[in-house]
């Protein structure tokens, strides 16, 4: 299978979660294999996004758990003042960092990857100029080559960074400090983690969101729902349609907030710390585009569902790519999912990704997840096509197992065809959200009708059932 002719049969330009699965499917399948990585292995995802995140969710979610003397008391315990060590909580999130890093890298090593630590670009069809960490130079050959240099967090115009008193996720996830009032910029999924985090480690938090309502990108009435208890339910001050035009680093830090529309002033705040969550921006500037003509939208780079790299439409000829840089759904699974779709097509193995499929979730307590349609999408669809849209609800409140885990609070939001019966979408919020919408990611990949989703057996008593009384509620209401 491997082409002489080649430095390399592929060479990848980035080693986070896109780069790392496309390496691996790669040389798993005979393929001469290098992969450029300029800082650390694994990416975001590994070391600045979801892993540490997740790890700091799980140990301050034990804190809010066992604070919660109200939630305790209705099983009949009483517990002593909880006590946390800031800098443990923040250990368990870098050796949890440090050990996936590992893995990932001996991983590739085993699937025989060679693994090229300095800075990728291209350097025409067919070549990669890297710059290694040594400052050595050269230009490489490969027959196919594959972007994954992911992406870096978005800092408006106005807002200075200085790492310390105001920072990103970057930072953020060391926890390096407990700031008594913290001010986040951004109610997006990365926002409401952090606020997640600082809440239950005892930070008061404020909230800024420039957009009219909080939680803009969720769906509506799961939002409301879930901000009742996620930011009305805790020590947050959350205020929408408010712009922090400018950020001063500090002690305080200042915050000069204007309204959204006129830009009149609204109020100076003085916090003591900022996490700047105001989003992502691809991480393209310095791959030298220009020397294949590619023109990026902002910075991501043009694909097809195959993961080719665009022209003027047309895909360029071994080239392609994956993850975050590309902008389509920016999650790791995601990234993971395009770099083996870019593999298979690189095997011959004709491939296209389907994005409606892809689901998204929010780690909060309780936690916030989605897949498919968002209801005005499939709203637009339904007129589009001319078929009736249907909408269920069904309630944790309902269920044996949220009932008995005295976590009730929830509800999962359904959207289907109501002529064929097919999964358009789903929205949930409740307890082990991020769990239950994989069940319905399957039924959405393969178009599948409620009409046999809504006969399938879930186990008794367990919080599946919410998705299954969804399911039945929808077939109960099919066209007949
Ligand atoms: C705080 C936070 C929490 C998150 N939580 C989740 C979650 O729970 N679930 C989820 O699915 N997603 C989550 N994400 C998103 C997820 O981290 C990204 O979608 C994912 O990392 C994208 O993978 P990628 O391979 O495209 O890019 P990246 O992970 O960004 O990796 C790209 C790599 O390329 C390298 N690189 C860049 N340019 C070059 C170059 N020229 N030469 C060589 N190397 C280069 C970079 O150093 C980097 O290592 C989170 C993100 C953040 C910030």
């Amino acid at each position: 299978m491997s082409d002489a002719s080649f430095d390399f049969d592929v060479i990848v330009i980035g080693a986070g979660y896109g780069g790392f699965d496309a390496a691996k499917h790669a040389a798993e399948h005979g393929l001469k294999v290098a992969i450029i990585e300029s800082r650390d292995m694994g990416g975001t995802c590994v070391n600045r996004g979801c892993v540490p995140s997740k790890a700091l969710l799980a140990a301050s979610g034990r804190v809010r758990e066992l604070a919660d003397a109200d939630h305790l008391k209705g099983f009949g315990i009483h517990s002593a003042p909880v006590r946390f060590e800031r800098q443990k909580i923040a250990d368990h999130a870098n050796q949890l960092v440090a050990s996936i890093r590992t893995n990932l890298t001996k991983s590739l090593q085993r699937a025989g990857v060679t693994i090229i630590r300095g800075t990728g670009r291209l350097e025409g069809t067919q070549k990669v100029g890297v710059r290694e960490i040594n400052g050595v130079d050269r230009v490489l050959s490969a027959r196919d080559v594959i972007i994954a240099t992911g992406s870096d967090p978005f800092v408006p115009p106005g807002i200075e960074i200085d790492g310390r008193s105001v920072f990103t996720s970057d930072e953020a996830v060391n926890l390096e400090w407990l700031p008594r009032w913290i001010a986040i910029i951004g109610s997006g999924y990365i926002g409401l983690e952090f606020a997640d985090v600082y809440t239950a480690l005892g930070c008061e938090v404020t909230m800024i969101e420039a957009l009219d309502r909080v939680m803009p990108t969720f769906d509506p009435d799961i939002a409301k729902l879930a901000a009742r208890k996620l930011i009305d339910g805790r020590d947050i001050d959350a205020r929408s349609g408010v712009l922090a035009q400018s950020i001063k680093p500090g002690a305080p830090v200042q915050i000069e907030l204007v309204d959204m529309q006129t830009r009149e002033p609204v109020e100076t705040l003085e916090v003591d710390a900022v996490l700047v969550a105001t989003g992502r921006v691809p991480s393209s500037k310095n791959l030298n585009l220009e020397a294949l003509g590619i023109e990026t939208n902002r910075g991501f780079l043009p694909i097809d569902d195959s993961m080719h790299v665009l022209v003027d439409g047309q895909p360029i000829p071994h080239l392609w790519a994956v993850g975050d840089v590309t902008g389509k759904l920016m999650l790791a699974h995601t990234a993971a999912a395009q770099g083996t779709v870019a593999v298979d097509n690189i095997l011959g193995h004709h491939r296209q990704i389907d994005y409606r499929s892809i689901p998204a979730a929010t780690f909060t307590h309780p936690e916030i997840s989605s897949v498919g349609l968002s209801e005005a999408d499939a709203k637009q669809l339904a007129t589009d096509q001319g078929f009736e849209l249907g909408a269920v609800r069904s309630y944790f409140k309902a269920n044996s197992k949220a009932l008995a885990e005295l976590e009730s609070d929830g509800l999962m939001k359904l959207l289907f065809n109501k002529t064929s019966g097919e999964v358009l979408g789903a929205h949930i919020y409740g307890l082990h959200a991020a769990d239950l919408i994989q069940e319905v990611a399957n039924a959405v990949a393969r178009r599948q009708s409620v009409r046999e989703l809504a006969t399938e057996v879930h186990t008794h008593p367990t919080l599946s059932e919410v998705v299954e009384v969804a399911y039945k509620q929808a077939a109960h209401a099919l066209a007949a």
